[in-house]
């Protein structure tokens, strides 16, 4: 595979079997949930415990209800995100290769699904992953087409070149490592000139992404190997213990075992 064609798929029950069941895990509590769930449809409120108890039959009703009543722009948004992602598929692999050098995409279905929740991840183990079928700017989708797919090549590229950080324990200092990696990259003079938007950081990532923006964004193109480097370097700014993205890390886990 020189690089991996998205499929996009919008099936109620790929999404339903496939990625709910996962998606609920990874919003165990705190942030990921109420970013991912609450915060979009506060009725799950009463579901609440320390996660939501709610079992698959009543998330696939719910679903099911928002996609019968959102079918029309389901359907629309579809085919606009496959064909505006088309047009700017083959710049972004030349953008990734300026980074990954001749390093091969990771083998995976590379399927996109159409989501109805309120946040992203990605599911490293089969290449999945999915955005949201109603966004209010649509340049952004294909930001968050590019981000996602950016930690596919990124993980594989890591674990082979870093195997040192394969241990569970470092599993929340990976994931950070890999979304300022993404930030920086997205938001670089090469890549902002074919999407047209900045990647949204996240607020505990600030400080180190302005610091290593000013450094890589003087070079005419960033290398993976240097930037993560770089990253490791400056580890000091990352959140290792701090309780808002504790969350993410135990979520983080459970993404990654699948
Ligand atoms: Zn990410």
């Amino acid at each position: 595979m020189t690089s991996p064609s998205n499929s996009f798929q919008a099936s109620f029950s790929g999404y339903v079997k496939n990625i709910c069941p996962k998606y609920f895990d990874y919003c165990d509590d705190g942030r990921n949930l109420e970013w991912a769930i609450l915060r979009k449809y506060p009725e799950f409120k009463k579901y609440k415990r320390n996660k939501l108890d709610v079992n698959e039959k009543q998330i696939s009703i719910f679903v099911n209800s928002i996609y019968q009543k959102n079918n029309k722009i389901i359907r629309k948004n579809l085919d606009l995100y496959k064909k505006s992602w088309a047009k700017l598929g083959k710049d972004y692999f030349v953008l990734v290769s300026q980074i990954f050098g001749d390093y091969k995409w990771p083998l995976g279905k590379y399927i996109v699904y159409l989501t109805i929740w309120g946040m992203h991840p990605r599911f490293l183990e089969d290449k999945t992953f999915q955005i949201p079928f109603r966004h209010k700017n649509e340049k952004y989708i294909n930001v968050i087409i590019a981000h996602e797919m950016l930690h596919f090549i990124f993980y594989d590229y890591f674990y082979n070149k870093f195997p040192q950080y394969k241990s569970n324990k470092y599993n929340f200092f990976v994931w950070n490592i890999s979304e300022i990696f993404n930030n920086i990259a997205q938001d670089s003079p090469q890549w902002i000139k074919i999407f047209k938007a900045k990647s949204m950081p996240y607020p505990e990532h600030k400080k180190i992404v302005n610091k290593l923006k000013k450094k890589f964004y003087k070079k005419s193109v960033i290398i993976a190997k240097d930037l993560i480097k770089e990253i490791i370097k400056n580890k000091d700014f990352l959140p290792i213990f701090a309780g808002l993205t504790f969350g993410v890390r135990y979520a983080y886990i459970n993404i990654i075992k699948g």
